[in-house]
This record gives structure tokens, sequence and C-alpha cells, in this order.
């Protein structure tokens, strides 16, 4: 995105923004001389600049100026549980009190890999990692060790990360091509198909006997913004156990949120692999490979070797770390005793519902969207009743730009703070009276909006 609304001295919405926040202005300018853009993660990328955080509790979060904002960010999704869960807090508090990392076994990753066998039947066997990148990769590389076969199947737009076999497609090079930096051989052996197609997914087993797995996320790409059904996942569960080829779930958002057992749980579909993060770790660094033991065993020492096969190595600093974990266990067992999904994406089907309702009477042709506990907004809906699947991937995927930039910075006016993607997640803290204040806050964002003449006249 270009500083298009830098230059722009005459927005009301700007101008608005620039007065409420002069502390992240301040930390922004500084900042930029510090990190690319001035920023740590692209989705903090906004123009003129983000805000910047001080404190979040429960569904909200108060910026460095002492703003507060109706969080949909969500922690990227981590936080079901909402901000500072008291149990998540105690447990941080109770292991980071111990010590924060033993260069040993300890007790809380067995209590943590127990929470997720819990909620997960497909966990025959778990390894941590730091991030749910590193989960993905990590799945592949089981998946063509054990097979011993080099191409993976996945799906235009679906996103496993940013390392290097799944750079490509899931915002861009959707002709397959490597990104900048990437190996081209490297993308080569990761095929992209089009979402929800079981026929070109049976058209490429039958052809190429190449293939070790297929990885998706299975509520469609970025949390069904490009929604998939769930027969279609039943269906390439069926055509991969056809062709021997192993299934693994990309879980990272869904995991813990579609149901307390996650997506796989929901549509009775056990993939061979699973990867998690994000509310795995209960809003700290974290995540976790699962699956089956069969496959897991290529990193166990003793299986490997009785085998004659080689083992993956598997080190990694932070792996299983003791805060983490406990952090992780605690939001697990929270989840298993308190099932929130059904409360959170209850709230989230009544939070796209009212701002539908305020789209039709602020008469704009935009349109909330999303299953479970998210919603996604499109800003190029015609008249009638809006339909995702009709719409198309790299059309829901395209970026919001200037449009979607001057809508963030319009809602953070009126407190309330949404993804760059358009996005959001709720939480089970997010109540009735958060939806009502949302809706008032979409209603008032639209009208400035209006003001300026970037959205048509009523
Ligand atoms: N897979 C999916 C589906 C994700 O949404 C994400 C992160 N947004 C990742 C993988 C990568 O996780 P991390 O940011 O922890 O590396």
């Amino acid at each position: 995105m270009t500083d298009v609304l830098e230059a722009r001295t005459n927005s009301g919405i700007v101008a608005a923004y620039r007065e409420r926040t002069p502390e992240s202005a301040r930390l922004a300018a500084e900042a930029r001389h510090l990190f690319p853009s001035g920023i740590v993660h692209d989705a903090r990328h906004m123009d003129p600049y983000g805000i910047y955080v001080q404190r979040a509790q429960g569904p909200y979060k108060w910026d460095v100026d002492g703003n507060r904002y109706i969080d949909y960010f969500g922690g990227h999704g981590a936080l079901i549980l909402g901000h500072q869960h008291p149990l998540v807090t105690a447990a941080i508090v109770e292991a980071q009190a111990e010590g924060t990392h033993f260069g040993a076994c300890h007790p809380r990753e067995v209590q943590w890999a127990r929470a997720i066998q819990a909620l997960v039947p497909s966990a025959e066997r778990v390894r941590f990692h730091s991030s749910g990148t590193e989960a993905a990769l990590m799945a592949l590389r089981l998946a063509r060790a054990f097979t011993g076969k080099q191409t993976v199947l996945r799906f235009a737009g679906h996103f496993h990360g940013w390392h290097d076999h799944m750079t490509h497609g899931y915002s861009n090079h959707f002709d397959g091509t490597a990104t900048v930096g990437v190996l081209p051989g490297v993308a080569e052996k990761a095929i992209l198909l089009p979402p929800g197609d079981i026929e070109a997914v049976e058209a490429v087993l039958a052809r190429n006997d190449d293939i070790a797995a297929v990885i998706l996320e299975p509520t469609g790409a970025s949390f069904g913004k490009v929604p998939l059904r769930p027969e279609f996942i039943r269906a390439l569960r069926r055509a991969t156990e056809r062709a021997g080829v192993l299934l693994i779930f990309d879980e990272v958002v869904t995991g813990f949120r579609v149901s307390k057992g996650g997506a796989q749980v929901a549509f009775d579909v056990r993939p061979d692999l699973s990867s998690f993060a994000k509310i795995v770790a209960g809003g700290l660094p974290g995540a976790a490979v699962a699956g089956r033991k069969d496959i897991l065993d290529r990193l166990d020492f003793a299986e490997t070797a009785a085998r004659g096969q080689e083992k993956i190595s598997h080190p990694g600093t932070y792996n299983g770390n003791p805060v983490s974990a406990a952090a992780g266990t605690a939001a697990l067992t929270e989840i298993f005793e308190n099932d929130p999904t059904p409360i959170a994406s209850a709230r989230a089907a009544s939070l796209r519902e009212t701002l539908n309702e305020v789209f039709a009477q602020e008469r704009v042709a935009w349109a909330a969207y999303g299953t479970y506990s998210g919603f996604h907004l499109y800003l190029h809906a015609s008249g009638r009743e809006f339909d995702p699947y009709a719409v198309g991937m790299e059309r829901l995927k395209a970026s919001p730009g200037a449009l979607g930039n001057k809508l963030r910075l319009a809602l953070l006016v009126h407190g309330v703070d949404i993804s760059g993607s358009l996005s959001g997640f709720i939480s089970v803290t997010h109540g009735e009276q958060d939806i009502a204040d949302t809706a008032e806050a979409f209603r008032g964002a639209i009208r400035m909006m209006r003001a300026e003449g970037e959205v048509g006249p009523s």
C-alpha cells in the first residue's frame, strides 16, 4: 500500500485519527527508523500509521493515548477466551515464577500435550513448535519423509505460514511461481489447485504418483474468507485415502475455535496430521503438530533406528516452552470444561447480521459474511443476497486497498479495531452490547466516509 492518505491532507477521517493518536504517531515515527515500514508484522501496515497498544482486557484494548477499542484482531485469532482470561493469566504468572527455560523436560509439556489429546482425537502423538509456520513446515516434512514422495497439493488462497514451501499462492503468485527469495524448485513441488474443486484434486491424484499430502485450511482460506463446504472436506478425505495420500489440516486458526476439537471434530473428518498454533498456546508463542503415531514416529529415535530409517531431526530452543505450556494448558482446559466455541460463534452470527442491517440502512453495497466466530467484510457486493461462493477466491482475497484502509481509520476513530483484510475474530468475552456498539461505530464510520465521497450517496 502506498502512503496515499499521507498526501491527502484534507481527509477529515485522517485528521480525526491523528487528533486522537498523537503518541502512536510519535512512536510510529521512531519505529520507521528501526523496522522496515516501521512494523514487525505485515498485518500492521496502515496508512498513515497504526495504533500502539498499551494494554488489553476481555474484548477491549487501550492505546498509548488512552483510547479504548473493541478488539476484533483477537491476537490474530489466538484469543477465543478474550484478553487476559484470569485462568490463563494466573497460569502464566505461576509458571514464569518457576523459570522460563529449563533446558530439560518438564511436567507442563506433558500436561499441555494431554490437554490437546483430550480435545483432538487424531492427536495420537504431538510435537511442539514455536509458531504455526514451523508447525506447517514440520507437517510437510513428516509427510514427505513418511511417504517418500515430494509433491504436496494445496489450495489457492490458503495460508500455511511464511516458510519457503508455501509463500506462493496465498495472496499473490497464484500462477504457482516462486515468490522473491524462494527457490523455484521448492515452489514447484507445492502444486496450487482451485479451492473447493474435488475434480481438480482427483485429476491430479490420478495422473501424479508423487503426491505426499494435501494440506488445507479446513474452513477455507483465511478462516472462511473464501469458504469451503464441509462436503468438499469429506470428499477430499475419501479421495486422499483412496490414493494413499496424507491429509493435513492446518488448524492454526480453526483449532479449538470451530468446535472445541477444531474443524476435524466439527466435520467428523480425521486428518492424518494437523498443525495447531494460536489458541493452542493460550495467547503466547507456541504451536504443535499432532497426528498419527506411525507418521510422527519419523521423529522418534528408537522407532526410526529399529526400521533403519533416517530420523527427522527436530531441535528448537523454545519447543514446549514452560510458560507457553502453562498458558496453553490453562486455555485448553477451560475450553474443554466450558466450551466457548458455540457462544463465540453465536455472537459472531449476531454481529454479521447486525452489520448487514446497518449496511442496508445506510445504503452501502457492503456485506458482512463468515462462519463460526469470524466475520469478513466485502465492500463490492451487489444488491442481492451476498454469496461468497459466487464471488471467487481472487476477488474475496484482493487487498481492500485505500478504501479498506480508510474504513479501518474511521472505525478506529469510533473505537473499533478490525484487521487490514477487513476481518475479525470474536471471543467469548464480546457481549451483546459490544456488538451493538460495533454496529453504531460502523454507522458512524460509513457516514464519515460518505461525507468524504468514499461511498456513494445514500
Ligand atoms: N496457518 C494459518 C491457517 C494461519 O492463519 C497462520 C497465521 N495467521 C499460520 C499458519 C502461521 O502461523 P504463525 O503466524 O504462528 O507462524
